[in-house]
């Protein structure tokens, strides 16, 4: 895959989704989700920050909410470069998509899952992101983000897959500056509307393979050591069993996938057999897949 080639793919994806007929109410609601993040990123981002040029980088840790919003925004980035070539005076012929690979950031400094580190290598090749990754002894996000900085100081903006729904998120805006004491730069939160259940849509849909960690009942993914499978999802009847949505609310999703070899199976990467044990170390019963978990206030029951 080229970064062009990818980014086409996720435009379909994404007009795919769009034209799904509405029989759930998460597909309704994923789609407006998808639209104001769509109207976002043209109507604001790319007006203020030339997507092309290297002001604007990636954040990326391998999770769900950083996949779905890195899939639409290469599907806006395709639309944009589509939008030049319409307005300019030469011939489709003569435009080529003037970026081979997506400038990415990834702060690794915690114990992260062989799965995800995985996941996030897999993603650096079929997505065409040039990955920074830094080094392990960053005393803090602000200090390993000031390391970028220095080192990229084209950057003025970030991309961060944040939701109203995760923690400090509440009050967050599409657009804003960094606190003070963070490094100055701009943060772009096109993701922040998305609720817990639009993610998981409009990922099953996609049939792109997510990290194998949430087909083990995984929600949300922290560091080995303060990371279990959700208890909410545990397939024994206990005192969690009061939670009866223990269902698949992504069936639309699934077969009609985009992707059709998803419809015999959502696509998860594999579990390292380290992880594996990991898990079973701790956790000895069977846990219902992350999607089965529509309910945003339960999504980081598995954080210890
Ligand atoms: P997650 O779902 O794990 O993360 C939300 C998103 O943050 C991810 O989708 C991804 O885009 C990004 N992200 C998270 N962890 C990483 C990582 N290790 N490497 C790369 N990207 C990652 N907090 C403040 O209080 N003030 C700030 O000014 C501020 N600026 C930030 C700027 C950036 C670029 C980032 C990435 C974070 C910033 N934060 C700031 C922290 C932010 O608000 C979240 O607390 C933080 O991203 C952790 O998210 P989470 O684990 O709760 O959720
Ligand atoms: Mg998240
Ligand atoms: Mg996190």
């Amino acid at each position: 895959m080229t970064l062009s080639s990818i980014a086409e793919h996720c435009f379909n994806v994404t007009r795919g989704y769009l034209s799904l007929p509405d029989e759930t109410a998460f597909i309704s609601e994923t789609k407006e989700a998808i639209n104001l993040t769509r109207h976002q990123l043209m109507e604001i981002v790319f007006k203020h920050w030339d997507p092309f040029s290297k002001q604007i980088s990636f954040s990326f840790n391998g999770g769900k909410d950083c996949q779905v919003l890195l899939i639409i925004y290469l599907s806006c980035l395709w639309e944009f470069f589509m939008q030049s070539i319409t307005n300019s005076e030469f011939p489709a012929q003569y435009h080529r998509f003037p970026f081979e690979t997506l400038p990415t950031v990834y702060i690794n400094r915690e114990e992260t899952f062989e799965t995800l580190e995985s996941l996030i290598e897999s993603t650096r090749i079929r997505y065409c992101l040039s990955i920074y990754e830094s080094p392990r002894n960053q005393s803090t996000m602000q200090a390993a983000f000031s390391d970028y900085l220095a080192k990229h100081s084209e950057t003025t903006a970030i991309v961060i897959g944040i939701r109203h729904t995760d923690p400090f998120g509440e009050d967050l805006e599409c657009v804003q500056e960094t606190d003070s004491d963070w490094p100055k730069f701009m943060r772009i939160q096109p993701l922040l509307h998305w609720k817990l259940a639009n993610v998981w849509s409009f990922l099953i849909y996609s049939g792109e393979e997510i990290c194998g960690l949430y087909g083990l009942g995984f929600t949300s993914i922290g560091s080995v050591n303060s990371t279990i499978p959700n208890p909410y999802l545990k397939e024994s009847p206990d005192h969690y069993g009061s939670f009866t949505h223990k269902v698949n609310h992504f069936k639309t999703e699934q077969n009609m996938s985009y992707n059709e070899s998803q419809r015999e199976g959502i696509k998860v990467s594999s579990v390292s057999a380290k992880d594996l044990e990991v898990v079973r170390s701790k956790e000895d019963t069977k846990f219902f897949p992350g999607w089965y978990l529509i309910d945003d206030a339960l999504e980081r029951k598995g954080r210890i």
